[in-house]
C-alpha cells in the first residue's frame, strides 16, 4: 500500500509551530516511503473559515517546501456528504436528537459531579413518532447522532502501541448540527475514505475520536459497497508543551510562521527540521535539502511524552544550516555575489540575513578603524605587489612583522581594524584578496573605502 497521508488545517487562524508539526510529520512519513502528501482544508465551519486564512496556509507551507500532491476542500464536497448523511440515516446508524443546549449542559455537568464522563444516554434513541411530533411542535430543532455498535474497538497505532476502547464508554458523536450543518467527523471519515488516506498522523487529542471514526469508517465503507477497503493506520502523536513545560501558546513556543517568515532570520529548512525531529532522541539535523530529512525520518522515532518546543533553539540550527549551504542554493538571492566572496563569509553566518553586512567588508565603503598610524602606513608600504591571493596575508604579515617587530594579535588586529572596521569576522587570509587593492592602502590610510 503506498503512503497516503493528509494534513487537514481549518483555516480559521494562522499556522504556528505547533500546529505545522503535525504537517512536518506527515509529510516527511508519506515521503520517506514515496507516498503522496494531501492538504486538505476543513473550512466546513462556513462562520470561522476565511479565504485570507486559507490563503496564508497554503504560502505558509509553500514557503516551509512542504508541498502537497493532491488537495481538497471540504466546503466543495456538500453533495458528498448529503449522500452520506441520507444513507446512514436510511441505515438506522444516524438519529436524530432533540436535546436543547442548556439540557445537555446540564447532563454534562451532572456526569462530572458525579465523576463520569459524559456518554449520551440515547433517551432518543430509538424516538417514537409521537415524541418527535411533540419536539417538533415545540419548535425544536434536531441535530444527529451517530450510533455506535457496543463492544472493543482497536487498532495498533503507530504512536502508541495497541490502543483499545469500549464503544459503551463511548458517546455517539453528534455529525450534524441543529442548523443542518456539519460536523468536522462525519465529512473527515468520508474524505478519509475517497481521498485514499493509508495513514492518519495527528496529535493524540484526537484518540478517542478515532475510536468513534473507526465505525463511522465501517459504517460508510459497507454503505458504498467498499469490499477491498483496508482501514488506515493510524498515529497519535503526543501533544508538545511550551518551552516552560505548560500548555503550548503563543508566548511559550507557537509562533506563528508568518511571523517568522517575516522576521527574515531563519531558513524555512531550518523550521522544518527542528519540527521533523522534536520528540525523538536524534536532535536536528543540519541538512541543506528537505529530502534529506524526509530519507532518514522515521515516525518509530517518536517518545510517547511530549517534547517541549523551544523557539531558541531555531537560531543555532539555522547557522550550522547556513554554514553549510552550497553557493548554488543561495545565489540568487545575493545578486553579484561570487563564489570565492561566500566561500569567505559563509563560515561567519549565523542569518542570511546578514549576508550584505558581511559582503560590505569587502565591496565597502567601511570606515578604518585605526590607532597607530605609523603602523598601518607601514603595512601599506609592504603590501605584496601584483594580484593577491591566498598566500598573501601570510607573505604580507611577515614582512610586517620582520620591519616593526609587533606579532600576535597586536600584528594582526591593527591591521584587521584597519581593513574591515571591526574586531572579528572573516578569516583575513581569505577576504584580503578579495578586497579591490586601492580599497585596501586608502583604508591601511584610515579613509572610509
Ligand atoms: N481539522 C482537524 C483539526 O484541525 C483535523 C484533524 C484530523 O487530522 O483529523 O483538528
Amino acid at each position: 500500500m503506498t503512503h497516503r497521508v493528509r494534513f487537514a488545517p481549518s483555516p480559521t487562524g494562522w499556522l504556528h509551530l505547533g500546529n505545522i508539526r503535525t504537517a512536518v510529520i506527515n509529510w516527511m512519513h508519506a515521503k520517506q516511503a514515496g507516498g503522496a502528501f494531501v492538504l486538505r482544508i476543513d473550512d466546513t465551519d462556513l462562520e470561522r473559515s476565511t479565504e485570507e486564512f486559507r490563503l496564508g496556509i497554503e504560502e505558509d507551507m509553500t514557503w516551509l517546501g512542504l508541498t502537497w500532491d493532491d488537495y481538497a476542500k471540504q466546503s466543495e464536497r456538500f453533495p458528498e456528504y448529503d449522500k452520506a448523511r441520507d444513507g446512514l440515516i436510511a441505515s438506522g446508524r444516524l438519529y436524530p436528537c432533540y436535546e436543547t443546549g442548556p439540557e445537555l449542559e446540564l447532563m454534562r455537568k451532572t456526569a462530572s459531579i458525579q465523576g463520569k464522563p459524559f456518554i449520551y444516554n440515547r433517551s432518543a434513541y430509538p424516538m417514537s413518532a409521537e415524541d418527535e411530533a411533540k419536539f417538533k411542535a415545540e419548535g425544536r430543532e434536531a441535530h444527529w447522532r451517530f450510533a455506535l455498535k457496543p463492544g472493543e474497538i482497536k487498532w495498533d497505532d503507530l504512536a502508541r502501541g495497541e490502543t483499545s476502547f469500549m464503544a459503551e464508554n463511548l458517546s455517539d458523536p453528534v455529525l450534524i448540527r441543529g442548523d443542518g450543518s456539519y460536523l468536522y467527523t462525519l465529512c473527515s471519515v468520508l474524505d478519509d475514505i475517497d481521498l485514499g488516506m493509508t495513514d492518519i498522523i495527528r496529535g493524540e487529542d484526537h484518540t478517542s475520536n478515532t475510536a468513534t471514526q473507526i465505525q463511522l469508517f465501517q459504517a460508510l465503507v459497507d454503505q458504498k459497497g467498499l469490499s477491498a477497503f483496508q482501514m488506515p493506520r493510524f498515529a497519535h502523536m503526543p501533544l508538545v508543551s511550551g518551552a516552560d513545560g505548560s500548555k503550548l501558546s503563543k508566548s511559550n513556543g507557537a509562533l506563528s510562521i508568518r511571523d517568522l517568515r517575516d522576521e527574515g532570520g531563519l531558513e524555512p529548512l531550518t523550521i522544518v527540521a527542528f519540527l521533523s525531529r522534536l520528540g525523538t532522541p536524534d536532535g536536528p539535523q543540519p541538512v541543506t535539502d528537505i529530502g534529506e530529512l524526509a530519507a532518514s525520518f522515521s515516525i518509530e522515532r517518536f517518545g510517547r511524552s511530549g517534547p517541549r518546543m523551544d523557539p531558541e533553539e531555531l537560531a543555532p540550527l539555522n547557522g550550522k544550516i547556513v554554514r553549510q549551504l552550497p553557493f548554488d542554493a543561495v545565489s540568487s538571492r545575493f545578486e553579484g555575489m561570487t563564489p570565492a566572496q561566500w566561500d569567505a563569509i559563509q563560515p561567519n553566518l549565523e542569518r542570511l540575513s546578514d549576508v550584505s553586512d558581511w559582503l560590505s567588508l569587502i565591496d565597502g565603503p567601511i570606515s578604518p578603524e585605526i590607532e597607530d598610524s605609523d603602523f598601518t602606513a607601514k603595512a601599506a608600504a609592504l603590501l605584496p605587489e601584483g594580484d593577491l591571493d591566498g598566500e598573501s596575508w601570510k607573505t604580507w604579515t611577515d614582512a610586517v612583522k620582520d620591519a616593526t617587530g609587533a606579532k600576535g594579535k597586536s600584528l594582526f588586529m591593527p591591521l584587521r581594524l584597519a581593513l574591515t572596521g571591526q574586531p572579528r569576522g572573516p578569516e583575513m587570509a581569505v577576504l584580503l584578496p578579495l578586497i579591490d587593492r586601492e580599497k585596501i592602502i586608502t583604508r591601511l590610510k584610515g579613509s572610509a573605502a
